[in-house]
């Protein structure tokens, strides 16, 4: 057992890396834990203008590099599974929205981290946590005891930091399911490859489409609840075969990745004792409005202000407290979202007819609410 570290970031996902750096810059000498990733994170993430400045505060450079690496989407558009019916549009206009690479940002976030001299890396789990003489104990999967004066837990929706700050409150499963894939620009129709998102209508499905990265490589997001003895793939096939213009997908795509969808859970309190909560771990959010990681980099803006006037433990305080009722917000904007997308029928008929007459228009402005800027102090170099 070593000396007590400052402050230990559990996790070491993007809202693990982002704080490592913000503490770094702010003087301190982050300890991150966290397994190192089996393989490079695989797909894309669309990050919306509100992650966007929220990054572009944190570390200017970087989100500028992170855009040299992304596609530039200027608008959503949205149309029927069935038959690619036009209902609307939205475009971004000179608001920053982006098609980004997992292992892009990933990786600018390890050099960025590194660049600082200052950030240390542990390559393990942590089991458990308990509560000890002002600080906190940490259980390393290989029996080792790490002490941490101070622990930002960012290590998701199921690691050990939420349930030590909220053991009562495991996240619920729905029945959906989230199941990706990627194809080259190659392998689309030119359509798919131009620089928007494509929200695809169906009936108790959607499916999201986007090009992300320089060349252009499309991400693909197909949500839906499985028959019961179906596999992910078949899921897949059986929905997609049916659409007049989606069904070429179906044999495009061998392999999708199925991921579950859970419950939005936003934690009230994301403090016990000397563990701070942040990014998922805290607020768990379906992902049908794109803004998951996009409000984990606002926690961490959050931070970085809270720390050019607090030390380390009022800075965490003030973070959680600035976050927890705009994340549930967001949260319960993306169940109302996810619960629109998964009508059935009749209902899905009349949504459709309604987004077909407003163009588009009822889905604007319930987005511009979620992408309102965060207010945020002058960015550093
Ligand atoms: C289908 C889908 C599509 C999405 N699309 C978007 C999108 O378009 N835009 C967007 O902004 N967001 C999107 N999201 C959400 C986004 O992926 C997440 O918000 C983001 O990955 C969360 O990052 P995180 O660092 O908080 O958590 P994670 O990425 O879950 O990282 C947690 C880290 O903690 C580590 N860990 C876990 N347990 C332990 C332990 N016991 N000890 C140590 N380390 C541990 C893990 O190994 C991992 O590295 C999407 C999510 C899904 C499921």
């Amino acid at each position: 057992m070593g000396a007590s570290q400052q402050c230990v970031i559990l996790g070491r996902g993007p809202t693990g890396l982002a704080a490592a750096l913000v503490l770094a810059r702010a003087g301190y000498q982050p300890l991150v834990i966290g397994p190192p990733p089996r393989a490079a994170p695989s797909g894309a993430l669309q990050l919306a203008s509100n992650g966007f400045e929220a990054l572009r505060q944190l570390a200017p450079q970087l989100a500028e590099q992170l855009l040299a690496q992304s596609t530039r989407l200027t608008e959503i558009e949205i149309k029927t599974l069935s038959d690619g019916t036009r209902l609307g549009h939205i475009e971004h206009g000179p608001h920053l929205y982006a098609g980004v690479s997992r292992t892009a940002l990933s990786k600018l976030l390890v050099a960025a981290c590194q660049n600082t001299g200052q950030v240390d890396f542990i390559d393990t789990s942590i089991t458990h946590i308990t509560e000890q003489a002002g600080g906190a104990r940490l259980l390393t999967e290989q029996g080792e005891i790490l002490l941490a004066d101070q622990v930002l837990a960012t290590d998701g929706p199921h690691g050990v930091g939420r349930q030590f700050v909220a053991p009562q409150q495991t996240p619920r499963a729905t029945t959906q399911l989230a199941l990706r894939a990627s194809l080259p620009k190659a392998a689309v129709p030119a359509g798919f490859a131009s620089p928007a998102t494509r929200l695809w209508l169906g009936t108790a499905c959607h499916l999201v489409s986007y090009p992300y990265g320089p060349d252009g490589t499309v991400n693909l997001v197909l949500a839906l609840t499985p028959r019961a003895g179906d596999s992910a793939d078949q899921a897949a096939r059986s929905q997609l075969s049916s659409s007049s213009v989606l069904g070429w997908l179906a044999e495009a795509v061998q392999v999708w990745q199925p991921t579950p969808l859970w419950q939005a859970s936003v934690l009230d309190c994301w403090r016990r004792g000397p563990v701070v909560l942040a990014g998922e771990a805290a607020h768990l959010m379906p992902p049908h409005l794109a803004q998951g990681f996009g409000q984990s980099l606002m926690d961490i803006a959050a931070l970085a202000e809270a720390l050019a006037d607090e030390d380390l433990p009022r800075a965490l305080s003030r973070m959680a407290a600035a976050r927890a009722a705009a994340a549930a917000r967001i949260a319960r904007r993306a169940e109302t979202a996810g619960e629109v997308m998964r009508l059935g029928q009749p209902a899905a008929s009349w949504r459709d007819k309604l987004l077909g007459l407003t163009g588009g228009a009822v889905l604007d402005s319930f987005l511009a609410d979620v992408w309102q800027l965060p207010e945020l102090p002058e960015a550093r170099s």
